[in-house]
């Protein structure tokens, strides 16, 4: 467990990068981990977390909530309309709106319950075939439907395409939420945490760096 480390490496890169104390929040990507890993971090006082399947996080998270107190868990991965309502109910944002039906879902839940997670929008920076995310061609009209259901849209998302230097897909992210008027920026993990960092991130999603390797075939 080295959420220590990677804390300190955060507040050197924010430092180093000029950026105001408490603008960049670590989202400790516990997707997959072995339940005592997460119970560590717990312990160390850590209490924003990230996961990418509802299920998991529904078998998870109320009781570890009950154990510890209040805790900021964020959706990050792929959700399913069909998933939606659940995913209202247990998360705190969801980092992957990606699409019209997905929006109108949302929106439709936040009116009848009053309240919703914040949003933001996936935007597939590098027009990658296989990854969701709305193409960056189509970003602003999403966000301006988004924002005309009154869908509490806090920023943007992305993945850069794998093996690709992640810079200028961070640029261009922090670009597009400018031009939007959204200030969240949730880009950077394990990899390249510093460099999203650089370029304005004020979400970072950490797994492995913090908990150690995923091993999916023990699931
Ligand atoms: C799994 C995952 C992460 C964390 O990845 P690491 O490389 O382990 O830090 C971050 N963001 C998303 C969307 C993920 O699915």
């Amino acid at each position: 467990m080295s959420l220590a480390e990677i804390s300190s490496r955060i507040t050197a890169a924010m430092a180093a990068h000029g950026r105001a104390p408490g603008s960049v929040t670590l989202i400790a990507v516990s997707k997959v981990q072995p339940l005592d890993r997460v119970e560590q971090v717990l312990t160390a006082g850590h209490r924003v977390f990230g996961e990418n399947y509802v299920q998991e996080a529904q078998a998870k998270w109320p009781d570890l909530r009950d154990r510890f107190g209040p805790v900021q868990v964020h959706m990050i991965g792929p959700l399913q309309t069909n998933k939606a309502k659940v995913a209202v109910e247990l998360f705190d944002a969801i980092h992957t709106v990606d699409r019209p039906s997905l929006a109108e879902k949302l929106a439709k839940l936040a009116q009848s319950r009053g309240t919703c997670p914040e949003l933001f929008i996936q935007v597939n920076t590098g027009a990658e075939p296989q990854k969701a995310g709305v193409l960056p061609a189509d970003l602003d009209t999403f966000l301006h439907s988004a924002t005309a259901m009154d869908l509490p849209v806090k920023g943007l998302m992305c993945i850069p395409p794998e093996g690709e230097d992640p810079a200028p897909h961070f640029a261009m992210l922090a670009d597009m939420a400018a031009r939007n008027g959204v200030s969240g920026l949730s880009m950077g993990m394990s990899s390249d945490f510093e460099t999203a960092i650089a370029h304005g991130a004020t979400h970072v999603r950490v797994g492995s760096a913090i908990f150690g390797a995923r091993d999916y075939s023990a699931r």
